[in-house]
């Protein structure tokens, strides 16, 4: 097929009609501007009234999120952060997931002003990898520890849902030996971060085994948006994109994730447009998206725009819209990438980031070739954390936090309405402690360094300890807990991949 035909035949607005009302997409963009200059300088009382609403568990509403973007007082935002972090204890406890992206492809016929891998991009060296290829990126990404995986494609016939589907198969097929211990391990769970589609291709993903499809919408500013997606691309069309996670629902996709590019537009905009999708997604099935992201414009080649936008976020108001919108939607994971330098990572895991990618790499092939100036030129943008995950779970673990390397929740069918059942009465992240430990026992057996190791030890025995003093954990006599240690005792004995 030409790709002038592919492109023709890609978008298919009647898909969408169904969810507008009276022809209009949920965002209103007038709305959102009314809420950000109607909610200006909120009083103490209303905002402690609504970080306690945000306490219960109770997502927010568009006012209430505006409220808390304009609060200027130091000490607010101290109790804002702080309850930031209470939330996501009470709902995912002291977790972080961690996570591989695999990039597969930097062919596009887009032309996305931000993106080093847009069509007009001549300095960028176009690639695809082969089945084969993405087998070999796999045994990298399993030898650093990882048991989760991002696959992320442009967007192009040649990459298309077969191929999305032929190298997704590639990877679930891929078995390594760990190089501790050799024992063998395979990667648990691959999402995929790729463009929207028709229902018929989502369904055909659904089939193949994915668990969370991921797409951006860059920014939820439609007049912003038709300004850096060229209106003749695929990517021109906002509500294609708008609505391309309430298609997945509707190919049974459960476990959706939205996110905004930070740095297009106003961020306080953006935070009330995720808010909104939000809620879209749950007024229609239920169940609202899996996790958020928050992605921040970073250098990419060939694009003036990701080092000049006049909207680029600077820190101080990243760290306030994380925390926001972890009061806002309590229950999704928020996800932190290493697009962020290790000391802003660091930060906002303290406000209430639940996932995040290690050992990145973001080049086409990147992590089985060196990376040299050759291979710099098949990235998309720039990264800020180039850790390895070894390091990050130290670091992690000296703040407190175990890291997971769970999949359980997928694999037992606790996805989309169940799990946000689950959330919701906080009962979700008690399993999830409980795995969240078994899978860092496997980490630290298979793959950790010395210095790693010897802090892990010491964060499970209190892990264990906790667990013991829950009443979730000890009712009938003991049966959770005893069901963990047994599970426990078996990885220390050699087995893997067993949950709870
Ligand atoms: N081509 C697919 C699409 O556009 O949906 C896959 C996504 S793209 C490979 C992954 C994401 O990277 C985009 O959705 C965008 O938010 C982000 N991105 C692109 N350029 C970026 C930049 N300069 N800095 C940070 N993130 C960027
Ligand atoms: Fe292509 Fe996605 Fe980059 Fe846009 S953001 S140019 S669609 S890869």
């Amino acid at each position: 097929m030409q790709i002038s035909e592919w492109i023709n035949n890609t978008i298919k607005p009647e898909e969408n009609k169904k969810y507008l009302k009276k022809g209009q997409n949920f965002i209103n963009a007038e709305k959102l501007h009314e809420a950000l200059t109607n909610n200006i300088g909120p009083s103490k009382p209303e905002i402690r009234t609504i970080i306690d609403k945000a306490k219960s568990i109770k997502a927010l509403t568009i006012d209430e999120t505006a409220k808390l973007l304009h609060v200027t007082d130091i000490d607010l935002w101290d109790e804002i952060n702080a309850a930031a972090l209470d939330i996501k204890h009470k709902v995912y406890d002291n977790r972080i997931v961690f996570f591989a992206p695999l990039y597969c492809s930097n062919l596009c016929v887009n032309n996305c002003a931000y993106c080093g891998f847009r069509s007009e991009n001549k300095d960028e060296k176009r690639r695809i990898l082969t089945t084969d290829e993405v087998k070999k990126e796999t045994k990298y990404v399993l030898n650093n520890g990882h048991k989760r995986m991002i696959m992320v494609y442009g967007e192009h016939p040649k990459s298309d849902v077969d191929y999305m589907i032929k190298t997704i198969k590639a990877v679930y097929s891929v078995e390594e030996k760990t190089p501790k211990t050799g024992r063998p391990t395979s990667i648990r769970r691959v999402n995929i971060n790729a463009a929207p589609m028709s229902v018929a291709d989502l369904k055909k993903l659904k089939e193949c085994g994915i668990g969370t499809y991921q797409v951006f919408q860059e920014t939820y500013h439609e007049a912003t948006y038709r300004k850096v997606h060229p209106q003749n691309t695929l990517k021109g069309d906002y509500d294609w994109r708008l609505y391309a996670l309430h298609r997945a629902q509707e190919a049974g996709i459960d476990d959706v994730a939205i996110g905004a590019l930070f740095g297009l537009y106003d961020w306080r905009f953006e935070v009330l447009g995720l808010v909104a999708h939000a809620a879209d997604l749950e007024k229609h099935f239920g169940v609202g998206p899996h996790t958020v992201s928050v992605p921040r414009l970073t250098p990419a080649i060939g694009s003036q725009l990701s080092t000049q936008s006049k909207y680029i976020v600077n820190d101080e108001d990243f760290k306030k819209l994380v925390a926001v919108l972890r009061l806002a939607l309590p229950y999704p994971g928020l996800i932190i990438t290493a697009r962020e330098q290790p000391e802003i990572k660091r930060e906002v895991i303290k406000l209430g980031c639940t996932q995040t990618d290690a050992s990145t790499k973001i080049g086409i092939g990147a992590y089985q070739e060196c990376v040299d100036d050759e291979t710099k030129s098949y990235e998309q943008f720039t990264i800020g954390d180039p850790r390895s995950l070894d390091e990050i779970i130290k670091e992690v673990a000296e703040m407190g936090m175990i890291s997971s390397f769970c999949t359980a929740g997928y694999r037992c069918g606790r996805t989309g309405e169940k799990i946000m059942g689950m959330l919701k009465h906080c009962v979700e992240g008690k399993f999830c402690k409980l795995n969240a430990v078994l899978t860092f026992r496997e980490y630290l057996d298979d793959y950790a360094s010395p210095g790693t190791k010897a802090i892990g030890e010491k964060l499970i025995e209190e892990e264990i300890g906790q667990i013991k003093n829950q009443e979730f954990f000890m009712k009938n006599n003991g049966k959770i807990f005893n069901d963990f240690m047994r599970n426990y005792e078996l990885i220390k004995g050699g087995a893997r991949d067993i949950y709870i």
